[in-house]
C-alpha cells in the first residue's frame, strides 16, 4: 500500500482528496492557502518596490534586506509594503534606491501603530454608522478635532 503523502507545510498525512500540488510538493489545502496568499503579498511588496523606487525590479541589496526583515525580525511582506507606503504616503519621505529598505526597519513599529490607529478609527466609525442617525450628526459636528499623525522628523533619515 502507498505511503499517504504528508503536507510539505504542517506535515500532516494527507488523504488523496486534499492533496495540493505546488512546485511539485504536496501540501494541505489551509496551508497551499497560505503560501498563495504569501506570494500573492511578496508580489505586491516586489510591484510597490518596482513602481515607488522606479525600479524594472529590486536590486540584490534590498532582496537581501527583504530576506533578513522576514528571517530575522519576522516581518510579514504584506507589513514591509505597508511601512514603505506609510513612509511615502504618510511621512512623505522620498523612497530613494540609495538608501533601499533600510527606512522599514525605523518605522515598522510606528506604521503598524499607524494602522491599528486607523483599524480603531474605522471600527468607531462601524459603531457610530449603527446608532441613531441624530446622534451621529451630533457626534460629527461636535468632534471636528484632527487625528493628526505625529510628524517625526523628515530630514533625519
Ligand atoms: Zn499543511
Amino acid at each position: 500500500m502507498a505511503r499517504l503523502a504528508t503536507c510539505k507545510g504542517c506535515g500532516k498525512p494527507l488523504q488523496p482528496g486534499e492533496k495540493v500540488m505546488h512546485n511539485s510538493k504536496s501540501y494541505c489545502s489551509d496551508c497551499y492557502a497560505s503560501i498563495k496568499r504569501y506570494s500573492e503579498e511578496y508580489k505586491n511588496l516586489i510591484e510597490f518596490i518596482c513602481m515607488n523606487f522606479e525600479l524594472d525590479k529590486p536590486t540584490g541589496i534590498m532582496f537581501k534586506q527583504i530576506k533578513e526583515f522576514k528571517d530575522e525580525f519576522n516581518y510579514s511582506y504584506a507589513a514591509m509594503t505597508y511601512t514603505l507606503w506609510y513612509c511615502k504616503e504618510i511621512l512623505n519621505k522620498t523612497l530613494d534606491k540609495k538608501y533601499g529598505m533600510g527606512l522599514i526597519k525605523y518605522y515598522y513599529d510606528e506604521a503598524r501603530e499607524y494602522y491599528e490607529q486607523q483599524e480603531r478609527l474605522k471600527n468607531q466609525v462601524a459603531k457610530l454608522e449603527n446608532t441613531n442617525v441624530i446622534t451621529k450628526r451630533i457626534k460629527q459636528s461636535s468632534s471636528k478635532k484632527n487625528n493628526s499623525v505625529s510628524l517625526i522628523n523628515l530630514e533625519k533619515y
